[in-house]
């Protein structure tokens, strides 16, 4: 509210001037400090307070990069069921824990960390592109690269689509792996053919998709596999700062019988103590153990590794956030208002819907995109309504489908287009129950047609701004 006074209209992810940010403190009785990071020590201090605007930037980001230090990498696998995602992340582990790294045993926290060459790589191993989506639905990106999961014997299914479209849609670095190529049946040449006809043209096909034929289960190629992701990891030069206040994403939470609510977290920077008070959505807490994947109580966290909390004052969703506090006074404050807030939320009226709101910002003159996630009854009238669909011209806006297939709209469905702020078109087919509270949920818009020309022509009218966009 206070940002649309300052005619400000940012989302949870935009930074905002430091001129208006101290205006709002000030409305508030807060003093607004600026976050100093030192060269060399790698800290970040908190500077004198704002006054003037800050000094242009000097020309030495990359030096100021380098009190960064390098993170673990975050892997997720996706891809079709029963091609091998669960025996992947088994063999990668156990790659790792032969050479000699045991010490405890293997707990399944949601994701776990090997050492690779001396460095740590993270693995989410709650594999899925639906837990993938929600995280993002709640504005979290936890993943570096997503491995797409593909069966040497079977090639592209459905569910691939779905999660290279999922992968897609969040713009992260993208890698194949042929698993059970140990198989007779295997066909590698095809799955490459499929993955630069979904637009991802294979490294030894002069484009930029590693591509790695594994077999997980008879452990050829592992080796290969792990270098090969570290290697992309180092392209991306993940850094984070140890020393800066911490953040971490949840990942999944649980109920415990005897610890109460604990959730596994991804530390994003910053490094997660025992005894630090945090705040995390509506809730706060206090860490009181750290559990490491190998069941054992651990200190400290840091970025890129993740970590099962204790302490948390009731139970987190996937994808909140995890900020550390002063002190467990203003953690508690800050969860009674956070509280507070979502009842307050609760009696209002629902906020205009996305897709107003995106044709609400077309005028300022840059050509924007209506991103549509599309499902139908058959696969004839997929291509016969993308086809179209991809025909709209307008000056303003453009069609851009993230994803389609044939079949039910599903909780995956309405999570990507949450994530991506698309809606959701569907043509004579049905809502999966719980696809149907997820869309109340992330407030996203479903529209189903059974006439074709009435979805052409609402979608065109909504385009063409001629009238009220789909309502
Ligand atoms: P997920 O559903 O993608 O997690 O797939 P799973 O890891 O559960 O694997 C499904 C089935 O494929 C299991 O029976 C595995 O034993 C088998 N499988 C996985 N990887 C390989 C492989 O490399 N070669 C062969 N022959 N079978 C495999």
């Amino acid at each position: 509210k206070d940002l649309i006074e300052f005619k400000v209209f940012a989302k949870t992810d935009t930074a905002i001037e430091p001129e208006i940010a101290a205006k709002i403190c000030e409305k508030h009785g807060f003093i607004f400090e600026k976050e100093k990071r030192e060269k060399g020590a790698g800290v970040h201090k908190v500077e004198e307070k704002y006054e003037e605007p800050p000094p242009p930037p000097k020309p030495e980001t990359v030096e100021e990069q380098d009190t960064f230090e390098l993170r673990a990498p975050i892997i997720t696998f996706m891809g079709h069921v029963d091609h091998g995602k669960t025996s992947l992340l088994d063999a990668v582990r156990k790659t790792s824990v032969v050479k000699g790294e045991a010490g405890g045993i293997t707990q399944h926290i949601g994701a776990y960390s090997i050492t690779f060459q001396g460095r740590p790589v993270t693995f989410i191993d709650t594999p899925g592109h639906a837990a993938f989506s929600e995280m993002r639905a709640r504005g979290a990106s936890v993943t570096d690269i997503v491995v797409l999961v593909v069966a040497a014997d079977d090639g592209f299914k459905p569910q691939t689509v779905e999660a290279l479209n999922h992968a897609k849609a969040a713009g992260v670095t993208i890698m194949c792996a042929i698993n059970k190529s140990d198989l007779p049946g295997a066909n590698p040449m095809r799955i490459k053919q499929q993955l630069q006809d979904a637009g991802l043209m294979p490294v030894e096909w002069g484009g930029e998709t590693e591509v790695l034929e594994v077999s997980a289960t008879k452990g050829i190629g592992m080796e290969n596999f792990l270098e090969t992701m570290s290697l992309q990891a180092e392209v991306l030069d993940l850094r984070a700062d140890p020393k800066a206040p911490m953040r971490a994403t949840v990942i999944e939470s649980r109920m415990d019988p005897g610890r109460g609510p604990t959730a596994t977290v991804i530390v994003q920077n910053g490094t997660l103590k025992v005894g630090e008070p945090f705040i995390c959505g509506p809730y706060w807490g206090k860490v009181k153990n750290l559990i490491n994947d190998f069941g054992q109580s651990i200190k400290e966290v840091k970025p890129g590794m993740p970590a099962e909390v204790v302490g948390f004052s009731g139970l987190p969703r996937v994808g909140d956030e995890v900020v550390e506090m002063e002190n467990e006074r203003a953690a508690k404050r800050l969860s009674e208002e956070r509280q507070e807030e979502i009842r307050q939320t609760k009696l209002l009226a629902p906020s205009r819907s996305r897709l107003e709101a995106l044709f609400a910002g077309i005028s300022d003159g840059e050509k924007k995109a209506l991103k549509i996630v599309l499902k139908t009854d058959v696969q004839g009238s997929l291509e016969a309504i993308t086809k179209e669909l991809l025909n709209i011209k307008s000056e303003k806006a453009k069609v851009q489908i993230l994803h389609s297939a044939a079949g039910p709209i599903s909780e995956g469905d309405i999570l990507l287009a949450s994530a991506s702020d698309a809606i959701v078109i569907g043509f004579n087919v049905k809502v999966e129950n719980n696809a149907v509270a997820t869309a109340k949920r992330e407030g996203v818009q479903v529209k189903l047609y059974s006439i074709i020309y009435e979805l052409f022509d609402q979608v065109k009218e909504a385009m063409l701004g001629l009238l009220d966009p789909l309502t």
